[in-house]
């Protein structure tokens, strides 16, 4: 093992979007900043749709979308309602892309790398503990054990975050707001374009929906999230039913099977404690109408790593001063996440009737719209009225 320092401004713990935007934005500021993953190879194995729009790409995470980890443009959608009608949006180019996660993850990770940060896999850090106003930590490697002290530790762990409960802030998740999904990447599908595909219907997907994303040359990342209480069987038994159900993938074959879970929902009053910010997955950032979370686990890093800059600067990494990182954090998504959870609340109340109802008054920008929490609730709401039966749901949306 090469050396691992025993002194740094910031730890970060866990390589994933979320640890590689803060550990690169902490290197940038001049932090002293060590970024450790336990697994293995950092982004594998990928649990993940692999879609970014082209706005959380380049406004988020900030990157020219070109390199090996391209793997399709995505010039538009297609949603389809449990009866199989549809709504499409198509764009001129490219309005997001899917990307080889894999490769994609260590790209970001080799960008912080690049910036200055000290980027370990294959390391696991454990047993925290607060001494003398900082964090002292035991970092887990091949054959040996080292202690690491740290002014900040930026909690970028995922979704089943153990780091932020050892320092004091709670981030279980309620069963309703863990979304739990499977997917295959298959190859020698029929069928495939440059649009990425829904499926929604509370028989085959409950509290969720179903997605086909072309990779290109007859591959596709072919996934389900499902969340109780609506689901009865696993998430990959109804991956496998939906799967079987559809012609164009009877002579498709299956490359890689995964599974995990996705926090839609459930934001934290606060991320923060003495010497601890949490971002990403481990903080539930993720948009909870399409479970999307990459540029989100990014941008939160980067909050992060600006308020532990300040923090180090001022000597002060009190919860109270951190409280920064959470009123940039809510100023900045928060208040579109949560405006798109009442739209999940929303989705999730309807019968199939109602969606396949709903279907022939939506346009696909509207929908675009209304996933990205900018505008369209108002329009939503307004022909949810039209059925005396939705307008107890339309006032939620107002
Ligand atoms: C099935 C599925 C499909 C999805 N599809 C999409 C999609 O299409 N688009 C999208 O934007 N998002 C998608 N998401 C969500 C997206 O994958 C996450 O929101 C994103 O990865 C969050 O990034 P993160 O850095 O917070 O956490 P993660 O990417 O989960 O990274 C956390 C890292 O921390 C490491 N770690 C944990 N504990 C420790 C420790 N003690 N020491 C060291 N390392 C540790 C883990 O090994 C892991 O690598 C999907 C998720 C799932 C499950």
């Amino acid at each position: 093992m090469i050396e691992i320092p025993k002194e740094v401004d910031v730890l970060v713990v866990g390589m994933g979007p979320g640890g590689s935007g803060a550990a690169k934005r902490c290197a940038e500021l001049g932090l002293k900043v060590l970024g450790v993953e336990k697994r293995a190879e950092i982004g594998a194995p990928k649990r993940c749709g692999e879609a970014i729009s082209r706005h959380g790409m380049l406004d988020r995470i900030g990157i020219k979308p070109e390199g090996q980890w391209i793997m399709q443009e995505v010039c538009g959608a297609i949603v389809y309602a449990p009866n199989g009608k549809s709504v499409r949006v198509d764009y001129k180019g490219p309005e997001g892309w899917i990307v080889e996660r894999k490769l994609f993850d260590k790209h970001l990770a080799a960008l912080a790398a690049n910036a200055g940060a000290r980027v370990l896999a294959k390391v696991e850090a454990k047993n925290f503990r607060r001494n003398d106003g900082k964090v002292t930590a035991e970092l887990e490697y091949e054959g040996g054990r080292h202690e690491v002290t740290a002014k900040i530790v930026i909690a970028a762990d995922g979704v089943e975050s153990m780091v932020a409960r050892e320092l004091g802030v709670n981030t279980s998740n309620k069963l309703v707001d863990i979304c739990v999904g499977a997917q295959f990447e298959m190859a020698g599908v029929k069928g495939l374009t440059n649009l990425i595909e829904f499926y929604f219907g509370n028989d085959a997907s409950p509290g969720g929906y179903v997605w086909v994303f072309s990779k290109g040359n007859g591959t596709a990342n072919v996934g389900i999230g499902v969340r109780k209480p609506w689901a009865k069987k696993t998430a990959l038994e109804y991956l496998e039913d939906w799967v079987r159900s559809q012609p164009r993938f009877r002579d498709a074959s299956i490359l890689e099977v995964n599974a995990g879970g996705v926090p839609v929902g459930g934001f934290l009053e606060s991320n923060v404690a003495d010497n601890l910010m949490v971002v990403g997955d481990a903080a539930h950032h993720v948009n909870p109408i399409h479970g999307g979370g990459i540029p989100e686990a990014y941008m939160a890093g980067k909050i992060a790593a600006e308020v532990a800059a300040e923090a180090v600067k001022k000597g002060d990494f009190s919860k109270k001063f951190l409280k920064k990182y959470d009123e940039r954090w809510n100023r900045e998504r928060g208040g579109s996440l949560k405006k798109i959870l009442k739209l999940r609340e929303v989705m999730e109340s309807m019968s199939d009737d109602d969606l396949n109802w709903l279907v022939e008054y939506l346009k696909g920008d509207d929908l675009v719209e209304l996933s990205r929490g900018n505008s369209g609730f108002a329009r939503l709401a307004k022909i949810l009225m039209k059925k005396p039966k939705l307008m107890k749901l339309a006032r939620k949306l107002v």
